[in-house]
């Protein structure tokens, strides 16, 4: 095993641990992380800083609180309930969309080869709707104020929406595209492969025959033997 994939699975197996047993300091990192993100989003995404400092300043009384619970477990549940109201879905959602568009980006600028007019029609289409959705989104998200997470959840959902919908377009194209590419280079495989071994039968039957009778070698064309006169069996 490398080293590398060994450290990952050394990380893995502490991720696991960890996820499956929470402590107060596992949920304190967290609460550090989710306020770090929270921070993060507002200098990102200025419109949405009400609707954010809404979610913070809930989250944080939450975390207040849980602190001041007695008992281990129960202290330990307060946190976790605490770091889950410090992300809500359009929290999540904020914090996945730039991802989310990257990968967009990268479909709409993918080189294909193959398909015929209608496949580049449709391509340039669903580019055309993915640059659109892009722009529409990134005006969503930059220049309308939502001031409760109610409307920012609206919002945020809706931006989700059309670039799922503008990622799942775009990629039903380009597979469209690369199953009629694969398939015609199947096909044209097929015909080269038929056409060498009907090219080696064609050679092979030129070859001499041999009498069944004498042994003597004959021409491929001969109808009887050179030697005894027996009929050159093909
Ligand atoms: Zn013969």
């Amino acid at each position: 095993m490398r080293i590398e994939n060994l450290l990952i699975a050394v990380a893995t197996v502490f991720l696991v641990a960890s996820c499956a047993k929470p402590t107060a300091e596992s949920e304190t990192k967290k609460w550090e992380a989710m306020t770090k993100t929270l921070e993060m989003l507002g200098a990102k995404y200025p419109t949405f800083k009400a609707a954010l400092q809404v979610v913070k300043s809930e989250s944080a009384a939450q975390w207040e609180s849980a602190l001041k619970v007695t008992g281990d477990e129960q202290k330990i549940e307060a946190m976790q309930a605490a770091n889950t109201s410090a992300y809500p879905s359009f929290v999540r959602d904020l914090d996945n969309i730039e991802d989310a568009m990257e990968k967009l980006k990268d479909r709409c600028s993918e080189s294909t080869k193959g398909g015929d007019n209608s496949d580049r029609e449709s391509l340039r289409n669903a580019r055309n709707d993915a640059q659109r959705s892009l722009s529409e989104v990134g005006y969503l998200l930059k220049s309308r104020a939502v001031n409760t997470p109610v409307e920012a959840s609206a919002l945020t959902e809706e931006a989700v929406k059309k670039i799922a919908n503008a990622t799942s377009r775009i990629e039903k194209v380009l597979r469209r595209i690369s199953d009629k590419e694969r398939k015609k280079k199947a096909e044209q495989k097929a015909a080269e492969d038929k056409s060498k071994s009907e090219e080696k039968a064609k050679e092979e039957a030129k070859n001499p025959i041999k009498c069944s009778y004498c042994g003597t070698m004959n021409n491929h064309d001969a109808l009887k033997c050179s030697s005894c006169g027996a009929p050159v069996e093909k």
